[in-house]
């Protein structure tokens, strides 16, 4: 533990539960969207192998290509078949593409690739790794920041610069990279299984330049993000973006195939002024064996990030208490599923924050003291 990190996670907890007690308070339909969500995502796991099939036929439906993965390498397969000799890629804040490690992979076969998500940037220009689901960043300080930006971005840029003209610095450079961009690769908040819709959500804007400025999209996600209908998947996004302390997002985006027009005589053709290929990845890497295992319940997280402000072996740890990108209460759940990884499992102090705290009403401690018997034998 240091200062630095003493700081930044000190203050990601003032922030984070006032806002989303507040955006409780205020909305309490949210609470019961959520308990609705729980049943939605049981049904789901229930019956995984129907529900990929139903998210396969509608994707292909709607004019898209459906692939399911195995693993990671499976994965990066496909990914490799689809992006052939395109050279410029962009893309969004995603843990999946950190668990099948995307971006390394891509370097390697001399891709230019670029994070465009601000936070998930300066882990990149860093050489480092996320700290948190939706803060990856959390752990840099502006004054780090600052340093980072001015070796690899804008020599004039220093500790005295103001947050917002380091943000401007870093959106020019970017606007730069979406429109050079050929391939834009994406993860996926929630698929509905009746429509092959692929639902993000965000603030900075930089999903809809990485979905709809590329010729191709892709999105990869874990088997774990289907839910039955648009509805769910509507209603996963808003608790996600509530639970994370930010309702309304921005930006809610829906993708549902390759970009397509009516216009003329209502003839649906396609591509029209976005992508002209939409590809889903859906990927299973432990997913299906835990389903099946004391892991089940760890398959219902949302992502949304609550449980580490009310966790104080995070709030020691910082990202060691896990394996990123997976850490957290919910990493220590998801390197076990994903990865078969346990150790980390043996730091937690079991205080039940998380389980207070976690909308899709997990009983964490409980996973996690299973995994430490997974650790331990
Ligand atoms: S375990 Fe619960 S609180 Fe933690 S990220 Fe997942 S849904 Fe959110």
């Amino acid at each position: 533990m240091n200062y630095e990190w003493n700081v930044s996670i000190d203050k990601a907890i003032l922030n984070n539960a006032p806002n989303v007690n507040k955006i409780l308070e205020e909305n309490p339909y949210i609470k019961e969207t959520a308990k609705e969500l729980r049943s939605k995502k049981l049904e789901v796991l229930g019956n995984i192998d129907f529900y990929i099939d139903k998210t396969e036929e509608s994707v292909k439906r709607s004019g898209g290509h459906f692939h399911f993965a195995k693993d990671s390498s499976d994965a990066m397969e496909i990914v490799r078949e689809i992006v052939k000799n395109n050279k410029n890629i962009v893309l969004s804040k995603s843990n999946v593409l950190y668990e099948i490690k995307l971006r390394e992979e891509l370097s390697k076969l001399g891709k230019d690739v670029w994070e465009t998500d601000l936070g998930e940037y300066l882990v990149q220009i860093n050489n480092d790794m996320p700290s948190h689901l939706i803060a990856p960043a959390i752990h840099l300080s502006k004054e780090k920041i600052s340093k980072l930006l001015n070796k690899n971005l804008d020599k004039s840029i220093n500790e005295n610069t103001s947050v917002e003209d380091m943000v401007k610095a870093v959106r020019k450079f970017l606007m730069e990279k979406y429109l050079a961009s050929e391939v834009g690769i994406t993860g996926a908040n929630a698929i509905s299984a009746d429509t092959g819709s692929v639902l993000l959500i965000e603030n900075e804007g930089n999903i809809r330049m990485d979905t709809v400025l590329p010729g191709i999209h892709i999105a990869i996600t874990g088997i774990d993000k289907i839910v039955p209908t648009l509805k769910d998947a509507f209603n996963e996004v808003i608790v996600q973006a509530s639970y994370a302390g930010f309702y309304p997002p921005t930006y809610i985006n829906v993708t549902s195939g390759p970009s397509a027009t009516g216009d003329i005589e209502l003839q649906k053709v396609s591509p029209a002024t976005g992508p002209r290929e939409f590809h889903l990845i859906v990927i299973d890497n432990g997913r299906k064996e835990a389903i099946n295992s004391d892991l089940r319940e760890s398959l219902l997280c949302i992502r949304c990030g609550r449980c580490y402000f009310s966790c104080p072996a995070y709030k020691y740890y910082g990202k060691d208490f896990g394996d990123s990108p997976y850490t957290g209460p919910t990493g220590i759940m998801w390197s076990a599923v994903t990865a078969k990884k346990y150790d980390k499992s043996l730091l937690c102090m079991h205080s039940g924050g998380c389980k207070e705290v976690c909308p899709m009403d997990i009983n964490i401690p409980e996973i996690i003291e299973k995994i430490k018997f997974r650790e331990t034998g």
